[in-house]
């Protein structure tokens, strides 16, 4: 699985609608500072689910809709769309049979979150499911961000072991049978 393409509108700095190719297995994102760049990866963050404002270097969630500029005034609405390659079927049931999988995120305002997959309106349960066991997620080890290295280093075993547990693939098991237990 491979996320190819990434569109924002109203995001952070970006307002105007942008798409980012990510043609190969290796991007980089260069830039001066300010201009951007840990932006979209909160955007990637935000999208899968993200909902501690924190994570995301802001103050309440409706901080990640664009709050204007000395040229440009505030938007009313985010939207980000991350698109991947699932021709590997790396996410299984349901959309497995789908070689492109979008998941989309929008916010208002008014603090209205509301989730798309493949278009159409989900939970955000749905999309935390379907990215569980895939080592992708809005607090998985596959976004690794300054500092968090020796975080990983310096985890409480119980830490560890939900990474662990999320690189092997189990991690979906057990929230499966959290959840029937607590029926
Ligand atoms: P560095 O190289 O210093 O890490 P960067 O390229 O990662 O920089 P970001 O942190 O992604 O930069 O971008 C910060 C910019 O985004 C700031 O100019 C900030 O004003 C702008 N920004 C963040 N949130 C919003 C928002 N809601 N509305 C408008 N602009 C925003
Ligand atoms: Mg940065």
């Amino acid at each position: 699985m491979r996320l190819t393409t990434i569109k924002l509108a109203g995001f952070k700095s970006f307002v105007d609608p942008t798409t980012l190719h990510l043609p190969t297995n290796m991007t980089g994102v260069v830039g001066p500072n300010g201009c951007g760049k840990s932006n979209i990866i909160d955007a990637i963050r935000w999208v899968m689910g993200e909902s501690a404002a924190s994570r995301l270097r802001g103050d309440s969630l409706t901080d990640v809709i664009f709050s204007g500029s000395s040229a440009r005034k505030p938007v009313g609405q985010a939207t980000v769309e991350l698109i991947f390659d699932n021709s590997d079927g790396t996410i299984q049931g349901e959309y497995a049979t789908y070689a492109e999988i979008s998941v989309k995120r929008l916010v208002s305002r008014d603090g209205q979150s509301s989730y798309y997959l493949n278009g159409a309106r989900c939970r955000r349960r749905d999309i935390t499911d379907l990215f569980l066991g895939t080592g992708l997620g809005p607090r998985s080890y596959s976004i690794i961000e300054q500092g968090m290295i020796s975080q990983i280093i310096e985890a409480a075993p119980e830490e560890l072991r939900m990474h662990l547990e999320e690189a092997a693939g189990i991690s979906k098991y057990k929230e499966r049978r959290k959840e029937t237990e607590s029926r």
